[in-house]
């Protein structure tokens, strides 16, 4: 009822001899009272998650910016669009540079189209990055587009592929193309995970699960180095499917993240639902927890109960080190951004993770205590492997592949943990870790059979 009145007020005529400025003011303020009138949640029923809008508003001025009424909707059609491709809850008024934009759309699909066939679409990689340690521990998948001699980022061409039948084939694409990626590193003996976008409508699909098995079964790559973002948004539409769609490929061992958290509804009562392992807080935040308390204490919680529900999370967007340091001591398992790396091509993250490169500035002082733990594994890439997946809990491995070399490393380093796999050549893991026990008794130690 609230948004039918602002509705009217806002299709009223303004007076010719108006002043410019009041008028400008009225239609600021209406478009701001619209938005805020869907700003709240809308309950369907108790059994459905609650349904968030968010509101696009593109504003278009008679007589400046067009003659008659079909050219005015159509300026304030294409400011709307700009307003949505920069997220949406947001009003825009039409602009000259955004027409270009507008009338550019239908040449941007045909040459998207195109784009596929000549190979234009590439993808950049972004280091996530163990906020203890500073290693790499995956990376993140992000398109780009190679076009007319220039690198075109996805703010001005993914509401173009989510808006037409491109999204399917191009997420498709991104999938079988970092898959291919990851097992390359995989290849070469620096395994990597690999964090994939998924497009809202490819969630709910109906093809997604296939897309991921066939993308996993044609590379090879093992599920539990691919990982899935996916947004909030795209599990409103169809909250049952969504779900059960992430549950199958999570059963395939895939890894699931939610993104941008913190800027659609983000309520952890629903949440539970979905089988997410990560929770990528929104750049937002990053922005703001050195200068908004309140921002700060969002994050905080927001890590406490994500902790709580079992999930790892990761900062989005960290690009100062008091943000490091922020997000390192309220005990934030990862981090990504400027900080620690800007998105890469592939070889150079493999060199990162081949070097073992800590990414974070020198000085960063921690508070979360770091667990050292000692891996014997005469096989490199399974201990690679393991070291991999035990960095996602904090701790920083060390691998030997003999018992002098994991002596020599005990005497060096605390070490809080020793795991020695059964097989290890001319002795058994039972000789190593019974060895280990008589000189290091205070030390925890697990056999892998
Ligand atoms: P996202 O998934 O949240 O990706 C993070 C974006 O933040 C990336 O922008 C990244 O370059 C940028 N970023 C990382 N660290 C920082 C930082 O410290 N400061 C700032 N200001 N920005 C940082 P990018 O690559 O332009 O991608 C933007 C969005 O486009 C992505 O947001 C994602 O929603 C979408 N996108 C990108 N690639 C794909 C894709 O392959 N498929 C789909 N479906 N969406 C994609
Ligand atoms: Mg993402
Ligand atoms: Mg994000």
């Amino acid at each position: 009822d609230q948004f039918a009145v602002l509705w009217q007020q806002a299709g009223e005529t303004v007076e010719p001899d108006e002043d410019k400025s009041d008028v400008t003011m009225r239609i600021v303020e209406t478009a701001n009272a619209l938005l805020a009138s869907m700003a709240e949640p809308i309950e369907l029923s108790a059994q459905q998650a609650p349904v968030l809008l968010t509101v696009s508003i593109g504003i278009a001025l008679y007589p400046g910016d067009a003659g008659d009424a079909s050219a005015l909707l159509h300026a304030a059609e294409d400011a709307m669009r700009s307003a949505k491709a920069e997220r949406g809850n947001q009003m825009r008024f039409f602009d000259r540079r955004y027409a270009q934009n507008a009338i550019n759309w239908f040449e941007t699909e045909a040459a998207l189209r195109l784009a596929l066939e000549m190979d234009e679409l590439f993808l950049l990689f972004q280091p996530q990055v163990d906020a203890a340690t500073g290693r790499v521990v995956a990376a993140e998948s992000l398109i780009r587009w190679r076009h007319g001699g220039e690198v075109v980022p996805p703010a001005r061409f993914i509401h173009v592929v989510e808006a037409t039948d491109l999204a399917e084939p191009v997420s498709r694409w991104v999938l079988n193309t970092a898959c291919r990626q990851a097992r390359q590193w995989l290849d070469r003996q620096h395994p990597l995970r690999v964090a994939v976008n998924i497009f809202s409508d490819h969630v709910t699909s109906g093809h997604l699960l296939d897309d991921v098995r066939q993308a996993l079964a044609a590379t090879g790559l093992p599920a539990n180095l691919l990982e899935l973002e996916v947004v909030e948004s795209s599990l409103l539409k169809n909250p049952d499917l969504a779900a059960q769609t992430l549950r199958e490929i999570k059963r395939l061992g895939v890894g699931l993240a939610l993104d941008d958290f913190g800027t659609g509804y983000s309520s952890f009562g629903y949440l539970k639902h979905y089988p997410f392992d990560v929770l990528k807080i929104d750049q937002l935040f990053a922005r703001n927890v050195t200068r908004d308390p309140e921002d700060a204490a969002i994050v905080r919680s927001t890590i406490a109960l994500a902790h709580n529900l079992g999930m790892r999370v990761l900062a989005e967007g960290v690009e100062t080190e008091p943000q490091l340091r922020f997000m390192a001591r309220y005990g934030c398992d990862q981090i990504q951004g400027y900080l620690t790396s800007r998105p890469l091509d592939p070889d150079v993250v493999e060199t990162l993770v081949m070097e073992r490169r800590d990414l974070r500035p020198a000085a960063i002082g921690l508070d979360r205590p770091l667990h050292t733990l000692l891996i014997v594994e005469d096989e490199p890439i399974e201990a690679e492997m393991l070291s991999m997946l035990l960095a996602d809990a904090g701790y920083a491995a060390e691998c030997v592949t003999d018992f002098d070399t994991a002596l020599e490393v005990m005497g060096r380093k605390r070490i809080d943990l020793i795991i020695s796999d059964y097989y290890l050549g001319p002795i058994t893991g039972v000789e190593v870790l019974e060895r280990l026990r008589r000189l290091f008794p205070e030390v925890p130690r697990i056999m892998l059979s």
